[in-house]
């Protein structure tokens, strides 16, 4: 490792002031690498605090450029840079700020050709991407590179973070939405609005989920959703276990390639089964805007029912289905996973397409 100079002495002084990091920490930084996926709202945030705080090696991967709406929340950008390819813009942006360290651009999109390649030679991925392929792809080459993805989403005024690391323990990506783009969060595969600020929030929060695991201090949230709503101001920690079952971390797992996962628009199984955490983060997730419908019995809903439920009990769902709004995701449950089953699969043959089901019921609840 080569000794700082007076220059970075200098610019990294409040780094090194800290115990838990001093020139040690920083010297660690120097020596690191990152590979930020998307260039946009949230890797412009991320890339900007990666680079002062003198992360020695940072990757851009991006293939799109700078559009004037881009303006509004991806920060590395200048009205001059419109037009220009994003990740050279951001090259520039990133060594006029820090000459210090090595920028690799990546002009193309993640695919399951390049992803291993590009990805082996960085030590954390950080996740700004903005379309379920790219976030399924890196969860996976991330996982098989035993690489730690710092994931992030935002969506108009909420946005979440969490670390990804099956081999530090917690779940993968995949344990929380098993594969298929949900419909829910793709609605009518438009770009949805977002508060300037927001990706501004997360991405940085990106940032110092990834700086502290190359410094290895503190503790990173594996099996933890930060979730921040930002018009009532308020975080919240959603609980996320490893689900054994996870197709790519599980105890049998069935997915041992990277492969092209669906697309941003599509929905493919009649319906997914959820099981109690991955309902819980559904129903915790501000993308979700579905209807709970419960197929028991009116006595059973009388007993105990999960708040804001709809009562159709599965007798009388042939008859009355046509109360379930078609445009809406439904979660379906009963008390023990078996009736909503038959209530899915009815629903999927009458046309309705955002479907899940609570595996377990009531009772895994
Ligand atoms: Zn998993």
């Amino acid at each position: 490792m080569n000794e700082m100079t007076s220059d970075q002495e200098n610019r990294y002084l409040r780094h090194t002031l800290l115990p838990q990091v001093g020139r040690e920490g920083q010297e660690k930084l120097l020596a690191s690498s990152v590979l930020i996926i998307g260039c946009g709202g949230l890797g412009s945030p991320a890339a900007l605090y990666l680079a002062a705080a003198g992360v020695g090696r940072i990757g851009i991967i991006d293939d799109d450029q700078v559009e004037r709406s881009n303006l509004q929340r991806q920060i590395l950008f200048a009205e001059a840079d419109v037009q220009r390819p994003k990740v050279e813009a951001a090259a520039d942006r990133l060594r006029a700020l820090n000459p210090d360290l090595e920028i690799v651009n990546h002009p193309s999109r993640l695919t399951p050709d390049n992803a291993l390649q590009i990805g082996s030679s960085y030590d954390i991925f950080v996740d700004g991407s903005d379309n379920f392929p790219t976030r399924y792809l890196t969860n996976d080459a991330a996982f098989f590179l035993k690489k730690p993805l710092v994931y992030g989403s935002i969506f108009q005024f909420d946005g979440q973070v969490s670390v990804f690391a099956p081999s530090l323990g917690g779940p993968c990506y995949r344990c929380l939405l098993p594969d298929a783009p949900p419909a829910h969060a793709v609605p009518n595969c438009a770009e949805a609005g977002v508060l300037g600020a927001l990706p501004g929030v997360i991405g940085s929060l990106q940032a110092m989920e990834a700086l502290k695991l190359l410094l290895e201090i503190g503790e990173p949230p594996l099996g933890k959703l930060i979730s921040y709503d930002a018009l009532r101001s308020e975080f919240r920690t959603i609980r996320l276990r490893k689900n054994p079952n996870c197709i790519l971390c599980g105890e049998q797992p069935t997915l041992d390639t990277l492969r092209a996962e669906g697309h941003a628009c599509a929905v493919n199984a009649p319906y997914n089964d959820l099981n109690a955490d991955q309902a819980k983060a559904l129903l915790a997730d501000s993308e979700w805007h579905g209807l709970i419908v419960d197929v028991r019995t009116p006595e059973e809903h009388a007993a105990a029912a999960l708040s804001g439920s709809y009562l159709l009990p599965l007798q009388e769902l042939p008859q009355r289905f046509k109360e379930l709004p078609t445009d809406r995701p439904l979660l379906v449950h009963c008390k023990a996973g078996i009736r909503s089953a038959q209530a899915c699969l009815f629903l999927a043959e009458q046309g309705y397409t955002q479907l899940s089901n609570l595996a377990g019921g009531l009772d895994a609840w």
